[in-house]
């Protein structure tokens, strides 16, 4: 059947805190390499592992300021009351102009920014299969503090009641699912 739509062109991926965006995003920049992924800019620091201009731009408070004020981020947003983080606006026009599919995982208050700047974007909300689980993986992922951990949660639990604000949700139950179900509705359009 000729369904006659085109393949989403920019695709934003936003949810919870820990609900899995981040390996959703790995799985597709190994399994998806046609699907261009925004590398974004933050003021925090590296974890190990983490390269700088693969998985972000790791830049100081200075240089974040500069790359706000002079307009060259989409959206920006401070996230779990710390670091900020922004998508460079120009690597992302590029991809769009060179006809690729683009995607910026990104979190819920950047997201709704960039529907204010690009109205036509697909938005699709991570969730998780259930809040316990949410809060399993939050816990597992131990890399913060408790302190961190309660305000996460705090912001994860607010997170998840914006869901009606997306087009579409995407349970992730199995990371490589999600990720595969996630490609099948940008190229359904
Ligand atoms: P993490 O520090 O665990 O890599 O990411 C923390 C949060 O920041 C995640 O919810 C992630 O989606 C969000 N994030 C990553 N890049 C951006 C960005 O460019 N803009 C916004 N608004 N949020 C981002």
């Amino acid at each position: 059947m000729v369904s006659g739509r085109q393949p989403h062109r920019l695709t934003v991926l936003a949810g919870p805190t820990a609900v899995g965006k981040g390996a959703v995003s790995t799985y597709l920049r190994d399994h998806h390499p046609e699907i261009w992924i925004s590398v974004s800019a933050t003021t925090r620091a590296a974890r190990p592992g983490e390269v700088d201009g693969v998985h972000y731009w790791f830049v100081d408070d200075d240089r974040f300021d500069q790359l706000a004020e002079s307009g060259d981020l989409l959206e920006w947003a401070v996230v779990h009351g710390g670091a900020r983080y922004g998508t460079p606006r120009r690597p992302l026009e590029q991809a769009l102009a060179d006809g690729r599919a683009a995607l910026l995982e990104i979190d819920l208050q950047g997201a709704r920014q960039v529907r204010q700047a690009m109205p036509n974007a697909f938005f699709v909300f991570l969730k998780p299969p259930s809040w316990e689980e949410l809060v399993r993986r939050l816990v597992g992922r131990g890399t913060e503090s408790d302190a961190q951990r309660a305000r996460r949660l705090q912001t994860a639990a607010a997170e998840l009641a914006a869901e009606p604000e997306f087009d579409v949700s995407v349970v992730n139950t199995e990371v490589p699912v999600a990720a595969e179900e996630l490609v099948r509705l940008i190229r359904q359009g």
